[in-house]
């Protein structure tokens, strides 16, 4: 008996649509309107000869080891889905019912190509420690990469158990089920994430009452969205990185300083950081990103059941079918793969947001000089990459660069002057 590909493969395309016309939507293209003036970004206005070349001395080391990461976490998971060794693996390790089969198989798949890349992970903090950007003890670092495997394997283990499941009961119309199941858990992981996996991570204390606070919440009414919380992490344990960012939505919603930022940066700038991540909440950013995100997975759950009744791929990967817990090895490199794949279209989406954010930074504070100034001493402090190749640019930048994001307040600036 063959299952039907019709009704999945019509899915597959109504969810595509529907994502595409969402993120055509409600992606800001023009954040400063489509008759902006025009500035355009120059690195060397800003950041002195001395300051391009310290970053660049630190990408052409950091470069190397962070793209064969990728690349061997995308080979190795490709080995495992494409060729019958991923079904041997899963095979050894696996005996007893099914659903033990595919949590230890899923996990073994999905840990190995990591488990691979840890050297080079290691090399990459070895450049970030030799130029101050981290403050961690190889003990801190061991303990937070595995604290990543562990929520990655639950999340795995949920998938992969759940995949076999839904397959087993339902052969012919799991993709159904499996997509309202993704839709639902991107959900859950987005309002999670910051009440149970951020807290893994770091140490939330609210600021304290006092002039910053009370000017943080004034900027907040301003800007017309809740805010409930102002959270300081305890991100000095790790990194000399300035950051802030907003999470969570509803009763879970709060804005995150690093403890960095207060202790480095003047209170106007930690403003403007502010009025940015407000900006996020104004225009729904994260409620936007989830529905996308829920698309998104329901998709990818119908695009998997197309390549799962492929015959082809099932005799390449050397399982029987979806119900089959061999089939993992070909599901997680099918997932490696298109997240690969779609991120040059996850960045693009995400930098056009980033944009309209800062635009709301300005429109709030108006002041575009603090915004350069600290715009510049981000950019130094973090050792950001200022004029990144195109690949790198395309796949990997969800941010503007800060020449880029100076150029667009000084746009802002042209125009609202006088
Ligand atoms: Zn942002």
């Amino acid at each position: 008996m063959t299952a039907p590909r019709l009704p999945a493969l019509v899915a597959f395309l109504v969810l595509g649509a529907a994502l595409v016309a969402l993120l055509a939507l409600t992606t800001p293209w023009h954040p400063l309107g489509a008759n902006a003036p025009r500035v355009a970004a120059d690195v060397h206005r800003d950041f002195t000869p001395a300051e391009i070349a310290r970053e660049n001395a630190f990408h052409r080391q950091t470069r190397p080891p962070g793209y064969a990461a990728v690349v061997l976490g995308l080979v190795a998971a490709a080995v495992l889905g494409l060729t019958p060794l991923g079904a041997k693996v899963v095979e050894r390790l696996g005996r007893g019912p099914w659903p033990v089969r595919a949590a230890i198989g899923g996990l073994a798949l999905a840990l190995f190509p990591r488990l691979l890349t840890v050297p080079l992970d290691a090399r990459t903090e070895v450049v970030l420690r030799r130029y101050g950007l981290s403050t961690q003890t190889w003990a801190g670092w061991a303990v937070d990469q595995a604290k990543g495997a562990l929520v990655g394997s639950v999340l795995v283990v949920v998938a992969t158990v759940g995949l076999v499941g839904i397959a087993r009961v339902a052969p012919r119309t799991w993709w159904a089920w499996g997509a309202l199941a993704a839709a639902a858990l991107v959900c859950v992981v987005s309002y999670a994430y910051p009440v149970v996996v951020e807290p893994l991570f770091n140490h939330f204390t609210p600021l304290p009452a006092g002039p910053l606070r009370t000017e943080l919440l004034g900027l907040a009414d301003r800007a017309g969205v809740p805010v409930k919380e102002v959270l300081v992490a305890d991100a000095s344990r790790r990194t000399t990185a300035l950051n802030a960012y907003v999470s969570g939505y509803g009763s879970t919603r709060r804005i995150v300083l690093y403890d960095t930022l207060l202790n480095d940066a003047s209170p106007k700038e930690v403003e403007l950081v502010v009025a940015h991540e407000l900006g996020h909440v104004k225009h729904h950013d994260v409620r936007n990103g989830t529905v996308a995100g829920a698309l998104g997975a329901a998709a990818a759950v119908a695009g998997l059941y197309l390549l799962l009744t492929s015959p082809a791929l099932l005799r390449r990967a050397g399982a029987d079918g979806p119900s089959d817990p061999r089939v993992l090895g070909l599901v997680l490199f099918a997932i490696a793969a298109a997240t690969l794949l779609t991120s040059p279209a996850q960045c693009l989406v995400s930098r056009r947001i980033e944009a309209r954010a800062d635009v709301h930074s300005l429109d709030l504070t108006g002041d575009v000089d603090t915004f350069v100034a600290s715009e510049k001493r981000l950019a130094v402090t973090n050792l950001s990459d200022l004029d990144p190749d195109p690949v790198t640019y395309a796949f990997f930048f969800t941010h503007p660069t800060s020449p880029e994001r100076i150029a667009l307040a000084r746009a802002w600036g042209e125009q609202h002057a006088g």
